[in-house]
């Protein structure tokens, strides 16, 4: 029970690794809040997991933002750990043939989404020395073909992390990201689609990973874990990754 009776909010928390963390920090005892804009996925995920509830709200949009940090608070509850997961990506575009709405959604969710819900939820993490966990990528740390307002916004989150680290030490509130590789969940099913044969996407999607696969959810959702838990207690401001050996070479 590594987050017995912790408040947490999980953004993107409907589906895919945001799904699995909720799993994970409820069996370890925490109280989970999800939050995204499809409102029966996310219902359906708050059913499917004990001590969870869903709230609809877009990541973009401050005032969002603002009203689930309310309704968490309203409930006389503190609020301990937030995990900023929402993400979209656009693929098979270099940067020359990506639209400029394509880059601005992109930034809006990934790395604004991160500022914003970050920015309404201090007040509470500094009253609780809480921690932040960004789910970054593997692709914020190195360079990527055919995603560049993806890599450039999760290497803006991962910078985003530190500073945020950096300024809220202070305030005994830790800052920290995961930068996963490539991870089996509607994200990378959509790559495998768009590469033409399926079958042959899971080969060659395995194979850029030194450990000879892709991740499950579940290892990801671990990772946050740690950092969200008192065990990463003088840890702050890193970017872990979690992508098979990918960024060691
Ligand atoms: P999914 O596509 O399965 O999930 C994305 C989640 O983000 C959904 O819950 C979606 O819900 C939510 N979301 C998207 N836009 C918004 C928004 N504007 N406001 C609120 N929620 C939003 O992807 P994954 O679970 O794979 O991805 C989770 C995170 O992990 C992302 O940040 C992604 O970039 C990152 N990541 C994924 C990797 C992978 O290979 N899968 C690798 C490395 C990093 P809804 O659409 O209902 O709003």
């Amino acid at each position: 029970m590594r987050l017995q009776d912790k408040v947490t909010l999980i953004t993107g928390g409907n589906r895919g690794i945001g799904l699995a963390t909720a799993r994970l920090f409820a069996q370890e005892g925490a109280r989970v809040v999800l939050m995204a804009r499809d409102r029966g996925q996310g219902e359906r995920a708050a059913r499917e997991v004990p001590n969870t509830r869903f709230i609809a709200g877009d990541v973009r949009i401050a005032a969002d933002c603002e009203r689930v940090i309310a309704d968490i608070l309203s409930r006389g509850d503190r609020l301990d750990v937030l995990v900023n997961g929402a993400g979209i990506i656009y693929r098979n575009r270099a940067a020359t043939e990506t639209s400029e709405e394509e880059w601005d959604a992109t930034f809006d969710t990934n790395v604004k989404g991160a500022f914003l819900m970050s920015k309404s939820a201090m007040p509470a993490l500094r009253a609780s020395r809480g921690a932040i966990v960004n789910i970054a990528s593997y692709v914020g740390l190195v360079g990527f073909a055919g995603a560049s307002a993806y890599a450039a916004s999760k290497a803006a989150l991962v910078n985003l992390t530190r500073s945020m680290a950096l300024d809220h030490a202070r305030d005994q509130v830790r800052v920290n990201c995961v930068c996963p590789g490539s991870v089996d969940t509607d994200m990378i099913h959509e790559a495998w689609r768009l590469y033409g044969d399926y079958e042959a996407a899971q080969r060659v999607w395995a194979a850029k990973h030194p450990l000879g696969r892709v991740a499950t959810a579940d290892e990801v959702a671990h990772a946050i874990l740690f950092l969200a838990s008192d065990e990463a207690s003088f840890i702050t401001g890193v970017a872990l990754p979690v992508d098979g050996g990918i960024t060691a070479a």
